[in-house]
């Protein structure tokens, strides 16, 4: 691929691009080069005041230079989208304006064909929290990303950290990545509204031609889900658990219903698990028909839940779970449950990865009160940065973060145990946690960065 000439963007003089071979395997140098959009809100610098993308890009770096001493580095390309694109690139389109532009100016203007460009070539990009689109027709930047770079598998980690006030008296025992397909399902936006034409056709198809007695009245929706977009998205579920050394991947589905859509989902993964890791992988059938209950020793043992009662699991035997596999909606709701368990919003990391490009991301949003105020937490964003560095396969670094991280909030949570009065070093919404301290008790994003950097 040639190197992209960019509008407005000047690339790194320094650095070397990530490649991705012909069997789809990563080649990551020793100085890669990452896009990296700060977002807007509480990603964005104000000035001199930092925002949280600032604060974690500064603790990331850090980490990487303790663990390997100058050996390896990531080159930052700060690229564009969200209200700066917007400011950088247009900045005389008013609110007015944006209703009477088309679809693909409307992205441009969110989304400029510069961050396209550098993310295509480029291929790994670290993003702080956007500002939803305004106007009608262009209505999210993350589902562009999704589909332009055909990011199949959305990617949540979700653990505890000692301090962080949990509303689960288990939340000590989550430690859980859950893969959910991005790209199918009911996601796909086949929807007829009731009573439109399109519905009523469809209705009137299915009545005659199968029988059904759906009513005429009805709104209909269509949910997709292949082999492949299954298939793809197990097989880097199960990858993952190998690569990381976790016990078990769980298939969770509601194919008890949807036989034909989740339960085909579930045959499909352990179809891969069975035809592609036969040696690594162990289904839980097996773990009780031929080895009296326990998995031999560094296999991967793949079981499936019903999805309900999977939300009763990861509440009373979250630890029975570590690799959680499934489909869009299932995904979406569980990702959301299982974070809720942990407590704080503003620790829930996340990834869309693909084969060709994966992008690292807060889920969270921008904040826009804490906007230049310098308290906001920095901790999703940094530790959608450790995903991006075990992508790497830097996990040194990733480590030290992760230690770093809860020493962090551990002492912190010992200092409040004394009772009020000591000094934290969390940010707000973890100091108000704890009985007596209040938001004031925190300390700023920047200064909490800085405790982690002390830790590592
Ligand atoms: P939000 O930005 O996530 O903020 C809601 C509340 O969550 C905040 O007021 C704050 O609670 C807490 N919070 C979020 N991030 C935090 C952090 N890093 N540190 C500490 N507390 C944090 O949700 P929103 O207000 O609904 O959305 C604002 C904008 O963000 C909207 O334009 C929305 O579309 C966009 N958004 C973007 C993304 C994304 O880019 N991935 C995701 C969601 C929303 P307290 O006030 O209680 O302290």
């Amino acid at each position: 691929m040639t190197a992209p000439t960019f509008d407005r963007l000047i690339p790194p003089t320094e650095g070397t691009r990530v490649t991705i071979d012909g069997q789809g395997r990563w080649r990551i140098p020793e100085d890669p080069i990452v896009c990296l959009l700060r977002g807007d809100g509480i990603g964005m610098d104000v000035g001199e005041v930092p925002g949280i993308t600032t604060c974690a890009v500064k603790v990331l770096d850090a980490a990487v230079k303790k663990a390997y001493g100058g050996k390896r580095r990531i080159v930052w390309f700060d690229v564009h989208a969200g209200d700066a694109a917007r400011q950088k690139y247009n900045p005389s389109v008013t609110d007015e304006q944006i209703n009477s532009l088309d679809e693909t100016q409307q992205r441009q203007l969110y989304l400029p064909d510069d961050t396209l460009k550098a993310f295509e070539y480029y291929s790994l990009g670290l993003k702080g929290p956007l500002t939803t689109p305004i106007g009608k027709g262009f209505r999210s930047i993350n589902v562009f990303l999704r589909i332009r770079f055909d990011l199949y598998a959305c990617v949540r980690p979700v653990r505890y950290y000692q301090g962080v006030d949990a509303p689960n008296k288990n939340a000590h025992r989550v430690n859980m990545v859950i893969f959910r397909e991005n790209t199918e399902d009911v996601y796909c936006g086949i929807e007829f509204a009731s009573n439109s034409e399109k519905a009523r056709r469809l209705i009137d198809f299915l009545n005659r031609e199968f029988g059904y007695s759906i009513l005429p009245s009805s709104g209909i929706g269509i949910k997709p889900i292949s082999p492949e977009g299954s298939k793809r998205l197990v097989r880097m579920a199960i990858q993952y658990a190998i690569d990381k050394k976790l016990p078990s991947v769980t298939l969770m589905h509601k194919g008890n219903i949807m036989k034909f859509t989740e339960g085909a989902f579930k045959e499909w993964g352990y179809e891969v698990a069975r035809q592609e890791f036969p040696q690594q992988t162990v289904t839980e059938d097996e773990v009780y028909s031929k080895y009296g209950g326990k998995a031999p020793e560094g296999k991967v043992i793949i079981k499936d839940r019903i999805a309900d009662s999977m939300f009763q699991q990861i509440q009373l035997r979250p630890d029975e779970y570590s690799v959680i596999a499934t489909p869009n909606l299932n995904g979406d709701y569980i990702s959301d449950a299982a974070a809720a368990l942990t407590g704080g919003i503003g620790l829930a990391a996340g990834a869309n990865i693909g084969d060709r490009a994966a992008m690292f991301e807060a889920t969270h949003g921008t904040a826009p009160k804490y906007t230049g105020k310098n308290m906001a937490n920095p901790s999703a964003v940094l530790l959608s940065g450790v995903m991006l560095l075990e992508h790497l396969g830097w996990d040194e670094a990733a480590r030290l973060i992760n230690r770093a991280v809860e020493a962090t909030f551990a002492e912190s949570d010992e200092i409040a145990r004394k009772g009020p009065g000591g000094k934290l070093h969390v940010t707000y919404d973890i100091a108000r946690q704890f009985p007596g301290y209040g938001e004031k008790a925190g300390v700023s994003s920047m200064e909490f960065a800085n405790r982690i950097i002390y830790h590592l």
